[in-house]
């Protein structure tokens, strides 16, 4: 059995607004991970059995490792489809606005969800959620929003409608978002509703190679590249690792090739905290990417220094200057949380 944990008064809510409505639109953040495309996915799978006219849109690609998730290929790219995706967001009745808890999330899209007239929900397990949506599901104890959407569905007595698909999708947003179950995965009820995944007819094992063990050859030997160039900073028990355009380049370097890379560095014994800077393609920032383990608080950095936030032990932020001076920004940081960071090791 699974506590309940959504509130009761936003599941009846939101089962009025559906018994009305019949044109959905699920959107979720930009740069969509495993999560953000599994948990809309899961919704949208739920809402063609509830025979509703469902619409996914994100701002923009999502990886290739995504893409056999069955429904992706329906996926609506807004940076590829504005004006179409603008005229399915204004015609909506519900717009279900998922993994993301800020409209600067969704870029581009964020416009058109503010002058929208159609009932708008949040499902989300990041911290402090912008007030933007009539109804505001976040849990941040959640492992993944896809956990959430799971938890609405059976909440609204449709577990028996869930498919193999929904359930393939569903499980890919909550493996993705604890590293195949290895962090923000202690809650015992996660492996309830494994249990009731694995019942709908899902192969996790092959879910898990299909998401994890896609490899092309040039994103290995980048890895290996990258690892070879990394810094460890035994004092601090923490590390860093970097990717410069120039690098990207002489690997044939595309969008994804570097998912997951910043989780390697906190394999080596001691290491709580891993940062991984990279010069962005096509603006001229660079993306920050943290990682900690245990009870370091990775977002303080990414909020303090990086302009950024996201989970304690996940978090992300945007540097504007150079890969040295972002360098120079990641050390200062060390030093304040030198003894945070100690008192892990
Ligand atoms: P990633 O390193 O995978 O891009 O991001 C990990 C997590 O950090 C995301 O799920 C999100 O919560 C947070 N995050 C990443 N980038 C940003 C950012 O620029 N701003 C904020 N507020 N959070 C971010
Ligand atoms: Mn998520």
């Amino acid at each position: 059995m699974l506590t309940k944990v959504i509130e009761q008064a936003k599941i009846d809510r939101f089962e009025r607004w559906m018994g009305h409505a019949e044109r959905i639109v699920i959107i979720a953040h930009v740069a969509p991970d495993g999560d953000a495309i599994g948990s809309s996915l899961g919704l949208w799978h739920f809402m063609n059995s509830q025979d509703k006219i469902a619409n996914v849109i994100v701002p923009n690609a999502f990886p290739d490792f995504l893409k056999w998730m069955p429904g992706s290929k329906d996926i609506l790219l807004y940076d590829h489809y504005k004006d179409f995706a603008d005229k399915l967001i204004a015609e909506a009745e519900i717009i279900c606005c998922l993994d993301f808890n800020s409209l600067s999330r969704i870029e581009a899209i964020a416009n058109s969800l503010k002058a929208a007239k159609g009932k708008k929900m949040l499902i989300d397990h990041h911290l402090s959620p912008e007030e933007f949506c009539d109804i505001t599901i976040s849990h941040p104890g959640a492992s993944s929003t896809s956990e959430l959407v799971f938890r609405l569905m059976c909440r609204m007595g449709y577990f028996g409608d869930i498919t193999k698909e929904c359930a393939e999708c569903i499980y890919t947003g909550m493996m993705t978002d604890t590293g195949g179950f290895t962090y923000n995965s202690n809650n015992r009820e996660i492996y309830f509703i494994i249990g009731e995944l694995l019942s709908k007819g899902i192969d996790k094992d092959d879910i898990y190679r299909k998401v994890y063990n896609t490899y092309s050859e040039s994103r290995l030997r980048l890895m290996g590249y990258i690892l070879s160039q990394m810094q460890v900073y035994p004092d601090y028990h923490a590390a860093l690792i970097s990717l410069t355009k120039k690098e990207q380049g002489h690997f044939d370097y595309i969008r994804g090739d570097s998912e997951g890379f910043v989780n390697i560095p906190l394999t080596i014994k001691g290491v709580a905290c891993s940062c991984f800077l990279r010069e962005d393609t096509e603006k001229s920032t660079i993306k920050v990417s943290l990682r900690s383990v245990g009870t370091f608080p990775c977002n303080q950095i990414a909020a303090e220094f990086f302009n950024g936030g996201g989970h304690l032990n996940a978090s992300g932020g945007e540097f504007c200057g150079t890969m040295d001076e972002a360098k120079r920004v990641w050390e200062c940081a060390l030093e304040k949380f030198k003894p945070l960071l100690n008192a892990k090791g």
